[in-house]
């Protein structure tokens, strides 16, 4: 279990509503690593948890990028935090370009344009291919008291790793986010990294999210 601990937090207005805003570091005054935004109702108060683990993607969250689908997918987590009794994201700052970093990452996009896929890129780089690690996620999950939680997610990596640390994991189909930019970047995700149904259609939650 990684050790994190809280280094700030404040109230937060958002576009759509308000949050609870916590930044996490591995000491008080080191480098942050996790941002969280959490919402929760009075009928929040014993349901469990809408998760949703949020690589940070400069280019996609900030630019707006079309070569992948983070942009859309970080405003629809926020939209279904906003839209939950009980919702918590996770920006996890170290998991940019999967853990490689952005200067990495723009180095694959380079060669990407000349015809490699996202992984293969990777391997041409002598990087890995997913280096995210989730123990930040899990520790942040345990400060907030959380023991079950309903996982927003297509990649089957981040229920294996919430469940390996403890956690009670319930999937809520989450993905279809497709533009002609980055249908193949996806087809990559769902074929190669085994994640499940990126491609979409959205597919509606098992249950409706509180
Ligand atoms: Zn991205």
């Amino acid at each position: 279990m990684s050790h994190i601990v809280s280094q700030a937090s404040c109230t937060l207005p958002i576009s759509g509503g308000e949050v609870r805003l916590h930044v996490f570091g591995r000491e008080r005054n080191g480098p942050e690593r996790v941002i969280a935004a959490v919402h929760r109702t009075e009928r929040g108060a014993d349901c469990d948890p809408l998760v949703r683990l949020h690589s940070a993607c400069a280019t996609g969250d900030i630019l707006g990028s079309l070569r992948c689908d983070c942009g859309s997918q970080l405003s629809a987590a926020l939209d279904a935090v906003l839209e939950s009794d009980y919702g918590i994201l996770l920006y996890l700052l170290g998991h940019e370009g999967r853990g490689i970093g952005l200067a990495n990452k723009i180095r694959a996009y380079a060669l990407q344009e000349q015809g490699l896929n996202t992984v293969d890129a990777n391997v041409a780089l002598g990087l890995p291919v997913d280096d995210r690690d989730y123990t930040d996620a899990a520790a942040i999950l345990r400060e907030f008291d959380v023991v079950r939680l309903r996982l927003a997610t297509n990649n089957p990596l981040k229920i294996a790793a919430l469940e390996a640390a403890g956690l009670k994991v319930r999937r809520v189909p989450w993905g279809g986010f497709v533009t002609p930019h980055n249908a193949g970047y996806l087809q990559t995700k769902d074929y190669v990294l085994g994640h499940l149904g990126s491609l979409g259609p959205v597919t509606e939650p098992s249950e409706p999210l509180r």
